[in-house]
């Protein structure tokens, strides 16, 4: 499976708009940072996880010209704002998209889109096939996804196991039970926000101490904020295999 970052920020984006820090005004290409979305390649198969504001932009970037499915982790605006662009694979592949959501997320996706829903059919509006995901395993095709439930505050949020690598993002609190799945995951991609501490979200220091404890064997953090700092000043610091992911970076699993 190929696994690429499409997205490593956190819910504004790294630059910010109007922010003159030294990360939002670095040149290196790795403190741009779109919202969290990560792409997967998967026996023929080309899955999303997440459409966030930016999902025109990396769809593009990355040169995405078929995409069968897209799986949502939750519905807060960063990870589906980019929902309406799904509409340009309808009309490559001449199907609707299968969506697969949590019964939240569904809430949100008719609230958010409802011209979707409203029976007018409108021409070039997105048409999509709707699927119920809640913490049990379910499989698209040969790719079998196992979900976490992790929470981001008092809000669930779904991480997914697929294959040898684990995809956790929003997470301010993960569960003794839903940490037993993730064991033994080659890979492990982590929130982790800044070094301050944040209701909703690990600090690099409890992104650390989790990476340890959950022992892949290679663990990337994602969801970071200009407030983190210089991403090659920062991977300076970090233990052996934790690394910081980039807008881009590949991993084959
Ligand atoms: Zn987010
Ligand atoms: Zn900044």
């Amino acid at each position: 499976m190929i696994f690429t970052f499409l997205g490593t920020g956190t819910s504004q984006g790294v630059p910010l708009i109007g922010c003159t820090c030294e990360v939002c005004t670095s040149e290196d290409s790795r403190d741009k940072r779109l919202r969290s979305s990560l792409l997967v390649e998967s026996d023929g198969r080309t899955f999303v996880i997440d459409t966030g504001p930016d999902f025109r932009q990396q769809m593009l970037r990355e040169n995405v010209k078929r995409l069968d499915a897209v799986i949502f982790t939750h519905e807060h605006r960063d990870h589906l704002a980019g929902f309406d662009d799904i509409r340009a694979f309808n009309f490559i592949l001449k199907r609707k998209m299968d969506v697969y959501a949590s019964q939240n997320v569904e809430r949100a996706i008719r609230r958010e889109f409802p011209y979707i829903f409203d029976g007018s059919n409108y021409p070039g509006i997105p048409e999509i096939n709707l699927h119920r995901i809640d913490n049990d395993k379910f499989s698209i095709d040969a790719t079998e996804f196992t979900p976490i439930e992790v929470m981001h505050l008092k809000l669930p949020v779904l991480g997914f196991r697929m294959g040898g690598l684990t995809y956790i993002t929003d997470a301010s609190f993960i569960s003794e039970k839903e940490k037993q799945k993730v064991k033994g995951s080659r890979v492990l991609v982590l929130n982790a926000l800044r070094r301050e501490p944040h209701v909703s979200h690990f600090t690099l220091q409890q992104a650390i101490d989790l990476a340890k404890e959950l022992g892949a064997d290679k663990t990337y953090f994602t969801h970071i904020s200009h407030q983190l700092g210089l991403h090659a000043a920062v991977q300076k610091e970090l233990p052996e295999n934790i690394f910081l992911a980039y807008d881009g970076l590949k991993l084959e699993v």
